[in-house]
C-alpha cells in the first residue's frame, strides 16, 4: 500500500465507489447459487437496462415465491471482498468516501455494518404484508451521475471507482473515474477510465489524483 497522501485539502475530496463487485461480492449472484435459481444470476454485466433487470427478477422471484426474508438471510451470510475493509479504512482516512449502489437499503444493511457503516446512497424496495418485494423505488433516476454532479457543485474534488454499466455515467461525470476489476467487453468500450485490478492498484491511481 502507498503512504498516506493527507494535504490540507484532503477534505475537500470525496471519492464515490460502487458497492457490489467493489467492496462486497455481487448480491444477486450469491441469492441465485444459494437458492438454485440461475435466473437470478443476471447483472446489470449482462442487462444494462437496470429498469428492465429488475422488473425481471421481480418476476423471477415472485415465480419461486422467494421473500425479502429469504434474501436477507443470504446477504447475511456474505462478507466484504478480501481487502476491502483495509481499503475503505485507508481511503477514508484520506478523502470524504460515499457508496453509490443501485442495491436496496433493506439489503444493504448488514454488508455495511462489516464495512464499518459508511456513507451509502442507495435505492429501496416494496415489500407486502407476506414480505414479497412487489416493487422498487429509485431514490432518483441517474442517481449515481447526478450525486457526483452535486458533490461538484459543493466544491469538492470527485473520485469514482465502479465495475460495470452502471458506473459509467459517474465515472464520465467525476473529476478522476476509474474501473475497479470490469468484465473486459465493458472496460473495453470505454478506454479512457483506467482499470485496476486489485486494492493496491486502486489505491496508487487514487493517491496519484491528487500528486
Ligand atoms: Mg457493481
Amino acid at each position: 500500500m502507498v503512504e498516506n497522501w493527507k494535504k490540507n485539502e484532503e477534505f475537500m475530496r470525496i471519492t464515490c465507489l460502487d458497492l457490489e463487485g467493489v467492496l462486497v461480492p455481487e448480491i444477486w449472484i450469491n441469492v441465485a447459487e444459494k437458492t438454485g435459481i440461475d435466473e437470478l444470476k443476471l447483472t446489470t454485466r449482462d442487462i444494462p437496462d437496470y429498469d428492465e433487470l429488475m422488473m425481471k427478477r421481480m418476476k423471477i422471484i415472485k415465480e419461486h415465491q422467494l421473500t425479502l426474508k429469504d434474501i436477507q438471510e443470504v446477504i447475511a451470510t456474505l462478507e466484504p471482498m478480501e481487502g476491502a475493509v483495509n481499503f475503505l479504512d485507508w481511503l477514508r482516512e484520506n478523502s470524504q468516501v460515499v457508496i453509490l449502489s443501485d442495491t436496496f437499503e433493506e439489503f444493504a444493511k448488514p454488508l455495511m455494518r462489516k464495512l464499518k457503516m459508511p456513507a451509502l446512497f442507495c435505492h429501496s424496495l416494496v415489500i407486502d404484508s407476506h414480505f414479497q418485494i412487489v416493487n422498487y423505488k429509485l431514490r432518483i433516476p441517474d442517481a449515481k451521475k447526478k450525486a457526483v454532479k452535486a458533490f461538484k457543485e459543493l466544491n469538492f474534488e470527485t473520485i469514482a471507482a465502479g465495475d460495470s454499466f452502471n458506473d459509467v455515467s459517474m465515472l464520465k461525470e467525476a473529476d478522476h473515474g476509474f474501473f475497479f476489476c470490469p468484465p473486459e467487453n465493458i472496460s473495453s468500450q470505454y478506454p479512457q477510465f483506467p482499470v485496476s485490478k486489485n486494492y493496491v492498484e486502486l489505491q496508487e491511481k487514487i493517491a496519484n489524483c491528487f500528486k
